[in-house]
C-alpha cells in the first residue's frame, strides 16, 4: 500500500519513456525520410533545370552533338551519384548515362507521361519499370520556342536516402536515451524531496496512532512537506503534554482523596478497637467530620472544574450591580471573619456599579478570593475590597495583609492543586483548585486577573469586568 505513490511515479516515468520512443520510431522515421527526399529532389531539380537550359536545349537546337554531351553528362551523373536521362515527350530516350549512345536502336520508355505526377517535380518508384529498385526521379522540361521538346530526368537510388534517414534516426534515439536518463534526475528529486519525507511522516503517524507519542522524526526541508512534518510533530507533543497533565491531575486527585480517607479510617478504627476511649469520641468525630467536609469540598471543586472544561464554559451573562454582590459575599463570610477578628473594609465606587457578566460565577470568584484572604490573614487584621471604574471597565481588588506568596510561587498558584509551602500549615483543608477555577471563569469573560504579593506582607488579587453604561439617576 505504502509503495503505491512511488510505483505510480515510476509507471508515469516508464510511460513517458515508452511513448517517447514510439513517437520517434513511427512519426520520426517517416518525417525524416520525407524531409530527406524533398531536400534531395530540390538539389537534383536545380541540376536538372540547369542541364535542361544548357546542354539539353543546345542538343535539341543541334548546337552541340550528342557525343560531346554524353561524357559531360556521365561525369555529372557520377558526381551526383545518379542516372541522368534526356528523353522525348513521347518516351524516346535520347541520352542515358547508364548506357552508351545507340542511335540505331533507340530505347523507348513505355507509357511515359510527363504530366502524370501533376503538381510535383519528382516521383518515387521504379519509373515505368525502368529500374529494379525504388528510385527518386526528378524531371525538368527542356523548352525552346515555348514548346516542350523533351525532359531531363535525374534518378537517384532511394536506398541511399533510407540509410542516411536511419543514421539520423539513430542519433535521435541516442539523444532520447540521454534525455530519458537525464529525466531520472526528476525521479531522484521526487524520491528525496517527496517520497522519503512522506514515508517518514506516515511512519510517524503510525507510531502516534499506536500510542507512541514521544516518537521523534526529522524532515529537514523548509517547504510544505517540512511544514506538515513540523505541525504533525507539534501536534503529537501537544497531545503528549495534555496526556501527561491528565496523569498528573489524576495523581493529584488520588493523593488528595487518599489523605483524608486514611485519617478518617485511622480514627474510626482506633475508636472501634478502643485505642480512643469513648470520652474522647466527640473530639475525634469532629476531626472526622472536618475531613469529610474537605472531601466534599474537593469533589465539588472537581465537578465545577470539569463542567467549566467540558462545556467550554457557557456563561449566562446579565447586567448586575457588582457592589451588591461584594456586600453579600462579605456578609456570608462574616462568621469566619469574627472568629479571627478580621474586619472587611469595603471601598466601593458609587452606590451601584453595573457590570455585564455571569453573576453566579462572579460570586464564586469573589468567594474564592475572599475565602483565601481570610484563610491566609493573621488574626486582628483588615481585608480591603475595592472597586474602581476605569475606561469602561470595573477593577475589583481583594487585598489582605496576611502571609503573602513567595516570589517563586506567584506564577504557580493558578495551577491546579498548587499550594505554597507557607500555606500548608495554615490551611489544611485547601484543595489548591480555587484559584485555577477563578482564573478560568475570568478568562471565559475575556477579562484578566492578576496578583501582587510580598511574602510576609500581604497579597492583592485584582480582576476586571466590563462596565455597563447606565444613567444613575
Ligand atoms: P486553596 O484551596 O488551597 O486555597 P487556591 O487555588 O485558592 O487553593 O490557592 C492556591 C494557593 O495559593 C494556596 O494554597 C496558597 O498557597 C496561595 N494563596 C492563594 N491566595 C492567597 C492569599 N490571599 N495569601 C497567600 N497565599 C495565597
Amino acid at each position: 500500500m505504502r509503495k503505491t505513490l512511488y510505483l505510480k511515479f515510476l509507471l508515469a516515468y516508464l510511460i513517458f519513456g515508452f511513448f517517447g520512443f514510439t513517437i520517434v520510431a513511427t512519426f520520426g522515421s517517416s518525417m525524416v525520410l520525407e524531409h530527406l527526399k524533398r531536400e534531395k529532389a530540390e538539389t537534383l531539380y536545380k541540376e536538372a533545370t540547369l542541364i535542361a537550359n544548357t546542354y539539353a536545349s543546345d542538343l535539341y537546337n543541334n548546337e552541340i552533338s550528342l557525343d560531346s554531351v554524353k561524357p559531360q553528362m556521365d561525369s555529372l551523373s557520377v558526381y551526383l551519384d545518379s542516372v541522368i536521362w534526356i528523353i522525348n515527350p513521347s518516351g524516346r530516350m535520347i541520352l542515358d548515362t547508364n548506357t552508351p549512345v545507340d542511335l540505331e536502336h533507340p530505347r523507348i520508355v513505355e507509357d511515359f507521361n510527363a504530366a502524370q505526377p501533376a503538381g510535383s517535380y519528382y516521383t518515387t518508384g521504379t519509373f515505368y519499370d525502368s529500374f529494379q529498385e525504388e528510385m527518386l526521379s526528378v524531371f525538368a522540361p527542356i523548352t525552346s520556342d515555348f514548346k516542350v521538346r523533351g525532359y531531363v530526368v535525374i534518378h537517384t537510388s532511394l536506398a541511399a536516402l533510407h540509410s542516411s534517414g536511419e543514421n539520423i534516426l539513430r542519433i535521435s534515439y541516442i539523444i532520447l536515451v540521454i534525455l530519458f536518463l537525464l529525466s531520472l534526475i526528476i525521479l531522484i528529486f521526487f524520491t528525496e524531496m517527496v517520497y522519503l519525507p512522506l514515508r517518514k511522516i506516515t511512519e510517524a503517524t503510525e507510531q502516534y496512532a499506536a500510542g507512541n507519542l514521544h516518537y521523534e522524526f526529522q524532515v529537514d526541508s523548509e517547504d510544505e512537506i517540512g511544514y506538515l512534518a513540523a505541525s504533525l510533530s507539534y501536534m503529537a507533543s501537544a497531545i503528549a503534554r495534555s496526556e501527561d497533565n491528565q496523569k498528573k491531575f489524576i495523581a493529584n486527585v488520588s493523593h488528595d482523596f487518599r489523605s483524608p480517607l486514611t485519617s478518617i479510617r485511622g480514627y474510626l478504627e482506633a475508636m472501634l478497637d478502643g485505642t480512643i476511649p469513648p470520652e474522647l469520641y466527640e473530639k475525634y468525630l469532629k476531626i472526622v467530620l472536618n475531613e469529610t467536609e474537605r472531601l466534599t469540598k474537593l469533589t465539588n471543586s472537581l465537578l465545577t472544574l470539569n463542567n467549566l472544561n467540558t462545556k467550554g464554559m457557557v456563561l449566562e451573562k446579565m447586567d448586575f450591580d457588582i457592589n451588591t454582590v461584594i456586600r453579600e459575599t462579605a456578609a456570608s463570610l462574616e462568621g469566619t471573619c469574627q472568629q479571627k477578628h478580621i474586619a472587611i473594609e469595603l471601598v466601593l465606587t458609587g452606590s451601584r456599579l453595573y457590570v455585564r457578566a455571569d453573576m453566579g460565577k462572579i460570586q464564586q470568584v469573589l468567594y474564592n478570593l475572599l475565602d483565601n484572604a481570610i484563610k491566609f490573614s493573621h488574626n486582628d487584621s483588615v481585608i480591603k475590597i475595592e472597586t474602581t471604574e476605569k475606561r469602561s471597565k470595573v477593577f475589583i481588588s481583594v487585598k489582605d495583609s496576611g502571609i503573602g506568596i513567595p516570589k517563586d510561587s506567584l506564577k504557580l498558584i493558578w495551577d491546579r492543586f498548587y499550594k505554597t509551602d507557607l500555606s500548608r500549615g495554615k490551611d489544611k483543608k485547601g484543595t489548591g483548585l480555587g484559584l485555577s477555577i477563578t482564573k478560568e471563569i475570568i478568562q471565559a469573560h475575556n477579562e484578566n486577573i492578576n496578583v501582587i504579593s510580598t511574602e510576609g506582607v500581604g497579597s492583592e488579587f485584582i480582576f476586571s469586568l466590563p462596565l455597563v453604561d447606565e444613567d444613575e439617576d
